[in-house]
C-alpha cells in the first residue's frame, strides 16, 4: 500500500485522480470491512510491541497526519482505524483555528507540543498544514510567511524522522460531489448540525483554491524522509483500509521486537512459587 499510494514525484494535478478508486483491493464494501477487521490483531500487535520497545529507551513514534476537505473523513479514520489499537498507546489531537495564544507563537509551536511520546502514535486530525493551506487561502498571512512555511515543515519533519519518529500524512481525496452529498446529509440529520459551520460553506466555495494550495503544499513538501501518500477517500470503506494498511506497513518497516524482560524471569518464578506468603 506504501508503494502504491504514495505521491509521484514532480508536478501534482489532484483533478487527475479517481476519489472513488480503490487501489489495490479489488473487492466490495462488504469484503472491504473484513479485510479492515482481519488487519486489527496485526496492527494491534505491531503498536503493542512499539508501545514496549520503549522500555529499553528506544525513543521510536509515530506520526499520522490526516488531512482533506470538511467532510473528507478525518475523524472517522480516527475511528476506524486508530481505534482498532490500544487507547492507551495514541495521541489524537485535532487542530482547529488557533486560539489567541497559539497565535502568539510560531505556527509550529502548538504542533510541537502535541507530538507522540515515544513507543507511541501520533495521530493528527488536521495539522501544521492548514498553515499552508486555510491560512493561505483565507489570506491569513502574507505570501513571504507562507513561502517559509514550506521550507520551516520540511526542516521540522526532518527533525522528527532523525529523532525517532516515522511521519505517515496521509491526504483523504474526496470530489466536490461527494462533498455535497456529505453536507446535505448532515443538514439532514439534526444529530450532525454540531458538525456544520459556516465556514464549510465558504471553504467549499473556495474549492479550486484549496486544490491549488493542497497540489503546491504536497509538491514542496513531499520529501524522501516525510512522503505524502493520496488516499481516494469517497468510499468510507475503502478509506479506512487504506489507511490501517498504510499504518501496518510503516509499523511492518519499524519491525518493533518484544523487549527483553528487565527482570530474572526464572528467579521471580521460583520466588512466586517456593517464597509466596500468601498461601
Ligand atoms: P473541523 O476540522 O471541522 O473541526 O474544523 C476546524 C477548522 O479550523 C477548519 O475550518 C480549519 O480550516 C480551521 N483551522 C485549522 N487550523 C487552522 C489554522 N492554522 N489557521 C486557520 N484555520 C485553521
Ligand atoms: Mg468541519
Amino acid at each position: 500500500m506504501l508503494e502504491l499510494l504514495r505521491l509521484p514525484p514532480g508536478e501534482v494535478d489532484l483533478a487527475s485522480y479517481d476519489t472513488r478508486a480503490t487501489p489495490g483491493f479489488d473487492g466490495d464494501k462488504a469484503a472491504g470491512r473484513e479485510a479492515l477487521a482481519a488487519v486489527a490483531p496485526e496492527l494491534g500487535d505491531l503498536q503493542e510491541r512499539l508501545y514496549a520497545e520503549r522500555t529499553t529507551g528506544s525513543t521510536r513514534r509515530v506520526l499520522l497526519v490526516l488531512q482533506g476537505m470538511d467532510t473528507a473523513g478525518k475523524g472517522g479514520t480516527v475511528r476506524h482505524v486508530a481505534g482498532l489499537v490500544d487507547p492507551q498507546g495514541l495521541r489524537i489531537t485535532g487542530f482547529g483555528a488557533p486560539s489567541a495564544e497559539e497565535l502568539a507563537h510560531d505556527f509550529l509551536w502548538r504542533i510541537r507540543r502535541a507530538l507522540p511520546d515515544p513507543g507511541q502514535i501520533g495521530v493528527f486530525d488536521r495539522s501544521h498544514y492548514e498553515d499552508v493551506l486555510a491560512v493561505k487561502v483565507r489570506g491569513l498571512a502574507d505570501d513571504a510567511e507562507i513561502e517559509r512555511r514550506y521550507g520551516a515543515i520540511n526542516d521540522f519533519e526532518a527533525e522528527l524522522v532523525e529523532s525517532g519518529t516515522r511521519v505517515l500524512k496521509c491526504l483523504l481525496l474526496i470530489s466536490p460531489d461527494e462533498q455535497k452529498e456529505r453536507l446535505l446529509s448532515r443538514m439532514d440529520d439534526p444529530t450532525k448540525h454540531w458538525k456544520l459551520a459556516a465556514s464549510d460553506i465558504d471553504d467549499r466555495a473556495r474549492w479550486s483554491d484549496y486544490a491549488a494550495a493542497y497540489e503546491t503544499a504536497l509538491e514542496r513538501t513531499s520529501t524522501e524522509v516525510a512522503p505524502w501518500y493520496v488516499v481516494p477517500a469517497d468510499r468510507k470503506w475503502y478509506r479506512n483500509l487504506a489507511v490501517a494498511h498504510l499504518l501496518r506497513d510503516t509499523l511492518a518497516e519499524m519491525a518493533p521486537v518484544w523487549p527483553p524482560s528487565q527482570v530474572d524471569v526464572e528467579a521471580e518464578r521460583r520466588r512466586l512459587l517456593e517464597e509466596d506468603p500468601i498461601s
